[in-house]
């Protein structure tokens, strides 16, 4: 599995290399860092260095492990998202901290390969920020049931190696109650933060905020005029979708001085099995906002695709304002939910009402039905087959 892992990694790296070259763009491999606004100096990777002259700079430089504070991460048995993808055995006992994006997808990886999985949790919900409540509920039992065991409301105070072992000390958020987890491997996934070290951003004056994101204007634009900035290093979610788009609108601003990317309109996805995609609000959002909004919620048991693929937990749940039937998001949990959002995120770029989705005609048998179907309920409280 890993020889596959690593073998699509190369090509795909290699295939954005071969662009560069087939797009005569030259790629200098080395550690960037601001000498002035319009030069950058490279200590190259091959040794030695060189500066570059430029009009423009983009800076898109991500994002790296939040790190806990007192927990060293080895990447062997205290390890991040980077150590999880390369653990050479399927460990024993795998004890997760933070239920996000990450603890989750790696977590129920090396579940379903056989290790016990425990995850630490501080807050009350899993899925992290942004994920529909009723959804999140749904997920924890769908991935309890693989196995995973949760332990909500509770805040890792530490950990130490003992006997080729790491003891992580716990308490309850609510009660106070402490008590001791034993793991053979720890995953720290608690977050990302940008990453902007050796940039020398202060040289230039780049304005940074108090959680170490680069500032920029609905422009790209960074406090020094010509360097605009794109993706985890700024604000916003931390996804390779949402920069590859900001990189291209920020291209544009510089060569037409225009540029556009829809924030209302950004799908997230959860790698797990099943997966979990959602786009535009959330149950909680609308209220917070005092929307009115009508729900359709539709179970993959009764679609016939799911169920003759026995792969039938989740549903696909469509939320429209009330009066207008205009759909304002969508969640789904299904094992090909990361491919139907995309049909919704298409309804919510143009607009459409839920009713739009409810009568194009959706291919028997697809799991896409079951998303027309929950589209039908939004919109006139009934669905074909539930
Ligand atoms: P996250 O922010 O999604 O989740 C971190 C979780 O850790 C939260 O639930 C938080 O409450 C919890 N937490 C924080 N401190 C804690 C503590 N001391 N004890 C216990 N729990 C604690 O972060 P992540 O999963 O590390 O992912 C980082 C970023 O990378 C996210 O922005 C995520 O969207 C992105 N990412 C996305 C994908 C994807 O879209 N499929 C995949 C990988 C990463």
């Amino acid at each position: 599995m890993l020889k596959a892992k690593d073998k699509s990694v190369k090509a795909l790296t290699g295939g954005v290399e071969y662009l560069f070259k087939k797009n005569k763009v030259d790629y200098v491999k080395g550690a960037a860092s601001f000498a002035s606004p319009t030069s950058i100096d490279v200590a190259l990777l091959e040794g030695g260095s060189t500066q570059l002259q430029t009009k423009n700079v983009l800076i898109a430089t991500g994002s790296e492990v939040t790190p806990f504070p007192g927990i060293e991460i080895d990447e062997k048995q205290i390890v991040s998202s980077t150590g999880a993808l390369d653990l050479q055995q399927v460990p024993e006992k795998l004890v997760v901290i933070g239920a996000g994006v990450i603890g989750l997808e790696l977590g129920s990886v090396w579940a379903r390969l056989g290790a016990k999985v425990e995850v630490v949790e501080f807050l009350g919900a899993i899925g992290g920020a942004g994920m529909d409540g009723e959804v999140s509920k749904n997920f924890q039992k769908i991935l309890a049931k693989q196995g995973l065991k949760f332990n909500l409301n509770t805040k890792v105070l530490g950990a130490e190696k003992k006997d080729g072992k790491v003891h992580i000390a716990v308490e309850g958020a609510k009660d106070g109650k402490k008590s001791t987890i034993e793991a053979d491997v720890v995953l720290v996934a608690i977050g990302r933060r940008p990453y902007t070290e050796g940039l020398n951003l202060d040289k230039i004056g780049v304005e940074v905020d108090n959680r170490g994101r680069i500032v920029i204007d609905s422009q790209f634009n960074t406090s020094v005029p010509n360097v605009k900035c794109i993706g985890d290093v700024t604000f916003g979610p931390m996804l390779a979708h949402k920069a590859e788009d900001e990189g291209i609108a920020a291209v544009e601003y510089f060569k037409t001085g225009f540029g556009h990317v829809n924030y209302g309109v950004i799908p997230s996805v959860v790698y797990t099995h099943p997966e979990v995609a959602w786009v535009g609000k959330t149950e909680e959002d609308c209220k917070a906002e005092g929307i009115e909004y009508k729900v359709g919620n539709f179970p993959m048991v009764a679609n016939s695709r799911a169920k003759t693929n026995a792969d039938a937990d989740g549903f696909v749940k469509v939320l429209a304002e009330k009066n207008t039937d205009r759909i304002l998001g969508a969640h789904i949990i299904g094992a090909v939910a990361g491919e139907s959002i995309a049909e919704l995120a298409l309804a919510l770029e143009y607009g459409a009402s839920a009713e739009d989705v409810a009568r194009t005609v959706h291919a028997h048998p697809t799991v896409s039905e079951a998303v027309k179907e929950a589209a039908l309920m939004a919109s006139s409280g009934k669905a074909i087959n539930a």
